[in-house]
């Protein structure tokens, strides 16, 4: 909070490069109350569909924030994605398509514990790893997030998305799927990564509106 009435739009705006609305309420509930107006890709009729043609998260990150990148606003996109040790860091930048296409949550889960058959919990490290790039008046800065765990043997619970049912986070026995939205944001990879990314955002997204 900075003390000015939290209009919408009165602390700039921010374009997110994404069509998923629980990735927009996630920023929408971090930067709630600093007047900030946040858009989606959905919100911008001709928003470009950008291919995640780079290698890492942090170069996809930033694409995907270059190709949206307006005057007047803060573009932000994430690049996010499951690395598992014992597979020389695949699924990686290649975690939405692990089992081929189309994009099938249940099938990328499935193939990665069929990858890890006969593997102990002690070869199973994983983490979930995030990139989040911003992009205004020409500058770009990229923020990092992770959260470290392992694969489980079998996926449980019904929460979150993608390889949630099969990720266990370090330091408790519940796998991803089994918090709650507000613990799996308090300790996930992209929750840490808009976290740190926070106080540039508001900084920049007020200053691309007053140029
Ligand atoms: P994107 O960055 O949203 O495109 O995520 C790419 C892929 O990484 C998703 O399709 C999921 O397979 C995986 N992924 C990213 N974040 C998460 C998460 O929080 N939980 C589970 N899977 C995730």
């Amino acid at each position: 909070m900075n003390g000015r009435p939290a209009v919408d739009g009165a602390g700039g705006r921010v374009l997110l490069a994404t069509r998923n609305p629980g990735k927009v309420r996630e920023l929408r509930a971090l930067l709630a109350g600093e007047g900030i107006e946040v858009l989606s890709a959905g919100d911008v009729p001709g928003a470009p569909d950008v291919p995640e043609t780079g290698a890492t998260f942090r170069e996809n990150a930033l694409l995907k924030a270059h190709a949206l990148a307006a005057p007047g606003l803060l573009a932000v996109a994430d690049d996010s994605g499951l690395e598992v040790d014992a597979l020389g860091g695949a699924p990686g930048v290649r975690s939405a398509r692990y089992a081929g296409e189309p994009k099938d949550d249940a099938r990328n889960s499935r193939r990665l514990l069929d990858e890890l058959e006969g593997v102990p919990d002690e070869g199973r490290a994983a983490r979930f790893r995030c990139a989040l790039a911003l992009v205004a008046d020409g500058q770009e800065a990229v923020f990092e997030g992770t959260c470290e765990g392992r694969i489980a043997r079998e996926p449980r619970g019904v929460g979150g998305f993608g390889y949630d049912p099969v990720f266990l986070p370090d330091g408790g026995t519940r796998t991803m799927a089994e918090l709650s939205d507000a613990e799996k944001n308090a300790i996930s990879h992209r929750g840490r990564a808009f976290a740190a990314a926070r106080e540039t955002i508001v900084t920049w997204a007020r200053r691309a509106s007053e140029a």
